[in-house]
Order: structure tokens, then sequence, then C-alpha cells
């Protein structure tokens, strides 16, 4: 599809993945530019992806990075946050009525589609997904 195409396309410009660099989620965080906050909570921020690829579709993050751009640059101590971004995921999906299923999905770098250097959990659901994605 085109989204798929411009998603890509978004990925492969993105800043490389050993960049310290704000990203677009930190104006989120501050609320400098609006977003759909569906969860919040001392250490993670949920809302609704501004590009949605299902019914429901919310990105997790961390409020504060600590170096966590990806998955890839996971070190022990993320440990904690690792396990509140897929227990948010578990709050979120139940919150929007996902009882027949969903999704939990973490791009990583540029062959992984992912486009924002700033870890984040997508949710997904509301429809039948397919599988493998592309
Ligand atoms: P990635 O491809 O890096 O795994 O996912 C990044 C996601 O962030 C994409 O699904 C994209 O639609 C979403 N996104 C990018 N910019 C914004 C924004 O300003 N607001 C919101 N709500 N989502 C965004």
């Amino acid at each position: 599809s085109t989204s798929m195409a411009s998603e890509k396309e978004a990925a492969l410009a993105a800043i490389p993945p050993d960049s310290d660099s704000p990203t677009i989620f930190d104006k989120i965080i501050n609320k400098e530019i609006p977003s759909t906050v569906v969860y919040e909570d001392d250490k993670v921020l949920a809302f609704r992806d501004i590009n949605p690829q299902a019914p429901v579709h919310i990105l997790i993050i961390p409020k504060v990075r600590d170096g966590l751009t990806g998955i890839s640059k996971a070190e022990e101590r993320h440990f904690d946050i690792l396990g509140r971004l897929l227990y948010t995921a578990k709050l979120v999906a139940k919150q929007e009525g996902l009882a027949e299923g969903y999704r939990v999905v973490i791009n990583d770098g540029p062959q992984g589609c992912q486009s924002v250097y700033h870890i984040h959990v997508h949710v997904i659901g509301g429809r039948q997904l397919n599988w493998p994605p592309g």
C-alpha cells in the first residue's frame, strides 16, 4: 500500500540509530505538539498513532529515553522500563476493548522500518491482522 511505502521511506530517511538527537516524541511528551493520549503515568505515555494502520493503533513510549533509541540499544538498566512498556501494552489493549486479540510491535533500525529513534511499542488491533508482516 502507499502508506507502507511512505512508512518505509520515512524509516530509510530517519536519523541514524546511534543518534542522541531529540525526536518528535519529546515534543509529544512535553505537550508542545498535540496528541491523543490514552494512558499516562509517571514513566510512560500512550497515544494514538497519527497514521493508524488499523482501527486501534497506539504508541507507548518511555517519558525518559535514557539512551533507549530502540530495542537494539537495551541494557540491563532498562529492564524496568521495558517491562512497563509491555505491561502498558496490555493495559491499553484492554482499555480499547481488544478482547479478540491484537499485535504488539517494536520496529528496530532501517530494515525494521523504524522511523522515530525513541523506543516505542505499537499496539495494533481492531481488525483481523495478517501474518507475516511485510
Ligand atoms: P516506527 O516506524 O518508528 O516504528 O513508528 C513511528 C510511528 O510514529 C509511525 O507509526 C508514525 O505514524 C508515528 N508518528 C510519527 N510522528 C508522529 C506524531 O507527530 N504524532 C503521532 N501521534 N504519531 C506520530
